[in-house]
């Protein structure tokens, strides 16, 4: 496994930044950083169109907050929301360059063998990576650490927010490329899946994530090392809590399964549940409007337990047969929580 750093339209936005401040910036400079390869990438990514950007970063000292655009409709304020990160850039490029000399010596050497050996202790042993490309711009859009299109991206721009962002770093690439390296993995066989095995199967991409790349630890599968903190790079209140939730949530999946199976539960209505139950960050008793205490979901803390569980019982070997045939994981997964309770 090859990461392959990629940076390049870093340095022609610094100088764009500095030539703002100093008056001489020209919108042509800025339409030619933003056709820049990795800036292509984000913007496929966003389904974001590139003129209104230009008139942005030409005004970014003095743009109405009303006239900041909007990249994407499912995310009206997601520029608006870091614009102070992009005033904070023009006033000190010079600082984002040191940081992006951390990043580059954070992705060589010992840093990026252990990261590769945690993503390859959660791979199946016949996988071959190949390269993947970490996409590092200074980001025009809200996401953090997404993956798109056989890459994965970070923003230069929020890593400067807080030392721990960039402590965190080697822990959020091993995640990232965790996922990456499962996409080309499952690619050749997770679009054949009934409705039932992608609801038990959806468990394993953040699930086997965080157990392998950040140290989780559920009710059922148990922390891998002992070098790094327990759950490094999650939010403990948000584990504790969710790890609490497991027995109601195991009931709510078999609920669900025995829908599916009946056929009582639509394609429309399932993920509608999905999105409502699994993906939701609001704890008990939050109003939707309010902000989301937590910052994962059960999707998260359920596969990590559902999965983990019976790779730490059974391994590796179990655990890629129960993801390419979801129907086998209830079954290991049963048989791991009886013999860990009687
Ligand atoms: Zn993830």
């Amino acid at each position: 496994m090859t990461l392959n750093l990629r940076t390049d339209s870093i340095a022609p936005m610094l100088q764009f930044l500095c030539d703002l401040k100093s008056g001489c910036a020209t919108a042509s400079q800025i339409a030619d950083i933003l056709n820049h390869p990795d800036y292509d990438y984000e913007f496929r990514r966003y389904g974001a169109e590139k003129h209104p950007m230009v008139n942005y970063f030409m005004n970014l000292n003095n743009i109405p907050y009303s006239e900041i655009p909007v990249l994407r409709e499912s995310r009206p304020t997601e520029l608006k929301d870091k614009h102070h990160l992009w005033i904070a850039a023009l006033d000190c490029p010079s600082s984002f360059d040191k940081l992006l000399c951390k990043v580059q010596s954070l992705i060589s050497g010992d840093v990026l063998s252990e990261v590769s050996a945690m993503v390859l202790a959660g791979l199946p042993n016949d996988i071959s990576v190949g390269v993947i490309d970490v996409v590092c711009t200074m980001s025009i859009g809200g996401s953090f650490g997404y993956v798109y299109d056989g890459a994965f991206h970070i923003d230069l721009l929020r890593l400067g927010i807080a030392d721990d962002m960039l402590k965190g770093l080697p822990l959020l690439i091993a995640h990232e490329a965790h996922h990456v390296a499962m996409m080309k993995y499952e690619s050749t066989y997770v679009n054949d899946f009934t409705l039932e095995q992608m609801f038990i199967h959806s468990f394993s991409c953040e699930g086997l994530a965080i157990k392998f790349c950040n140290n989780a630890e559920g009710n059922f599968s148990k922390s891998l090392y002992s070098h790094i903190p327990v759950n490094a790079g999650l939010d403990t209140f948000t584990m504790d809590y969710l790890n609490g939730k497991f027995e109601e949530a195991l009931g709510v999946f078999e609920n669900t399964l025995s829908g599916i199976r009946a056929g009582k539960i639509s394609q429309d209505e399932f993920w509608t549940h999905y999105n409502d139950y699994w993906l939701n960050f609001h704890a008990d008793g939050q109003q939707p409007d309010e902000t989301p205490l937590l910052q994962h979901s059960l999707e998260y803390s359920f596969g990590n337990d559902l999965y983990g569980a019976i790779y730490d019982y059974f391994g590796k070997k179990t655990l890629f047969d129960c993801v390419r045939n979801p129907e086998k994981v209830l079954e290991c997964f049963y048989a791991v929580s009886q013999k860990m309770f009687f």
